[in-house]
């Protein structure tokens, strides 16, 4: 099994000048350690695209809280450094592209149902990325997601852009983005993101 967090950190050193890097994000606490790591050495835009995210309210709540955090970031009003401003992109809304693919699979989170959604956001995000450099995504920072499976669905995927392998919960990350949020007073959602409105 490679170890995927090694394999970034190769790719960081090997890195000739700023290249473009479209970066998933799922909210902006996952976003705090995962732009430490990557925006010094890359130009990134983050992609919001998060169709699992229930209800709509909650999906514009996290959208906010990651213009929060770009604005600390591009206003240099944190420890992250950034080599060229955040970017930041928002897809438009559409949970019922999440319920087709979730419909009929438990949710329990590490189950089937959430390889079905990181593929749903991983597709959307390499359509995306063809003008991009590279793509990636945020989610490995959290315990609870599987970065094996991630790195399946990223490398499988027909993109132009060459996919960023990814275990971010490695060397502190995740311990860093509870400690950031605390630090700036960014939300920390209490749910990853469904409900059990689309159980069996
Ligand atoms: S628990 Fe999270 S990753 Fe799993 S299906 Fe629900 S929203 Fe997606």
């Amino acid at each position: 099994m490679l170890n995927l967090d090694d394999e970034q950190d190769k790719i960081i050193k090997s890195l000739d000048g700023t290249p473009t890097l479209l970066l998933h994000v799922c909210c902006a606490p996952c976003a705090t350690w995962c732009l430490k790591k990557l925006a010094p050495h890359f130009d990134v835009t983050l992609y919001y695209a998060n169709d699992n995210i229930y209800p709509v309210d909650e999906y514009e709540k996290r959208y906010l809280e990651l213009l929060k955090l770009v604005n600390f970031i591009n206003n240099k009003k944190c420890d992250i450094e950034a080599v060229k401003p955040v970017k930041l992109v928002k897809k438009e809304y559409d949970h019922q592209a999440f319920e087709k693919v979730a419909l009929g699979k438990l949710q329990k989170e590490g189950g089937p149902r959430c390889f079905e959604c990181y593929k749903l956001r991983l597709q959307q995000t390499a359509e995306f990325a063809k003008d991009f450099q590279w793509f990636g995504t945020t989610l490995s920072v959290s315990p609870y997601k599987n970065a094996q499976w991630l790195d399946e669905i990223g490398t499988s995927l027909d993109c132009n852009a060459k996919w960023l392998p990814a275990n971010f919960k490695k060397k502190g990350g995740y311990q860093y983005t509870i400690e950031f949020c605390n630090k700036y007073g960014l939300y920390r959602q209490h749910y990853c993101g469904c409900t059990p409105q689309t159980e069996e």
